[in-house]
C-alpha cells in the first residue's frame, strides 16, 4: 500500500492538500501532486512502500491550482507518466498562461510547467475513471469518478471540513456562482467514498451532506455578494 490505506488499492498522502494513489490492474494512478516542488510527500510514501516512482503510469490533476500541481513536473520527470488534466486548465499547467495569483506568490510558488499529455473533456474515460467536469473553482476543475466502486476524487469542487462537505474559501474560486451551480452535477453520481482535495475521506452520507451544502451554499458563499 502506498500512502495511508483508505480502501482496497487506495492510499491517501495527507497534508494541507491530499494526494492519492490508486492501484489497479491497469496501473498506478496518482491524483494531485502536493504543493511541494519535489513532490516530497509523494516520494516519501512511495519510498516507504518500496515502490519506485517509475511505476506511476498516470498523474491525474483535478485542477491547475498550485497546491495540487506543483509536484507534477518532478513526478513526471521520474516516472514518464501520462499527465492528464482538463483542457481548460491545461495551458496554466503547461506554463503558457500565468496562474491567477499575486506577483509575490507567483515568485515563490509558481509551479514548474509540465507538459499535459492528455487534455480531458467531460465524460472522457481515463483507465477506470470517468472525467466529470465541474467548472467554477477553476474553469477546468474536474472530479474523477470510478462508477463500479462509486468512488469520487473531487479535488476542490467539494472538500471536507469539520465533518461537513463545503467549498474551499470563496476567494480561491474563479467563478463562485458557477462553483455552487456545479454542485448540482454531483447529485447524479452515486458516491460511497469521497476523496476530497482537502479534508478527510467521507464514507457515509455523501448524498445527505451534499444536499445540505447545496441548500446552504447560496447564502453562505454568495449571500454577501448580492
Ligand atoms: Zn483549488
Ligand atoms: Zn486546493
Amino acid at each position: 500500500m502506498i500512502g495511508e490505506r483508505v480502501d482496497e488499492g487506495i492510499g491517501r498522502i495527507p497534508g494541507f492538500v491530499n494526494a492519492y494513489v490508486f492501484e489497479d490492474p491497469s496501473g498506478i494512478y496518482v491524483v494531485d501532486t502536493t504543493i511541494s516542488r519535489s513532490a516530497r510527500p509523494v516520494r516519501k510514501a512511495f519510498d516507504k512502500a518500496s515502490t519506485p516512482l517509475s511505476k506511476i503510469g498516470t498523474i491525474l490533476l483535478t485542477h491547475q491550482h498550485v497546491d495540487h500541481v506543483r509536484g507534477a513536473a518532478r513526478l513526471k520527470e521520474e516516472s514518464r507518466a501520462v499527465v492528464a488534466c482538463h483542457s481548460a486548465d491545461a495551458d496554466v499547467v503547461e506554463g503558457k498562461t500565468p496562474p491567477r495569483m499575486s506577483v509575490l506568490l507567483r515568485l515563490f510558488f509558481r509551479p514548474p510547467p509540465v507538459a499535459v499529455s492528455r487534455r480531458l473533456s467531460d465524460g472522457d474515460q481515463v483507465g477506470p475513471f470517468r472525467v466529470v467536469h465541474l467548472p467554477g473553482h477553476t474553469a477546468g476543475a474536474v472530479a474523477f469518478y470510478h462508477p463500479e466502486r462509486r468512488i469520487l476524487f473531487s479535488g476542490d469542487t467539494v472538500v471536507e471540513r469539520k465533518g461537513q462537505l463545503t467549498l474551499p474559501a470563496a476567494n480561491f474560486a474563479a467563478d463562485l456562482p458557477q462553483a455552487v451551480q456545479s454542485l448540482q452535477l454531483l447529485k447524479k453520481l452515486p458516491v460511497e467514498l469521497l476523496l476530497p482535495g482537502h479534508g478527510v475521506p467521507v464514507r457515509k452520507g455523501f448524498t445527505e451532506q451534499l444536499d445540505a451544502l447545496i441548500a446552504r451554499a447560496p447564502s453562505e458563499f454568495l449571500g454577501a455578494r448580492r
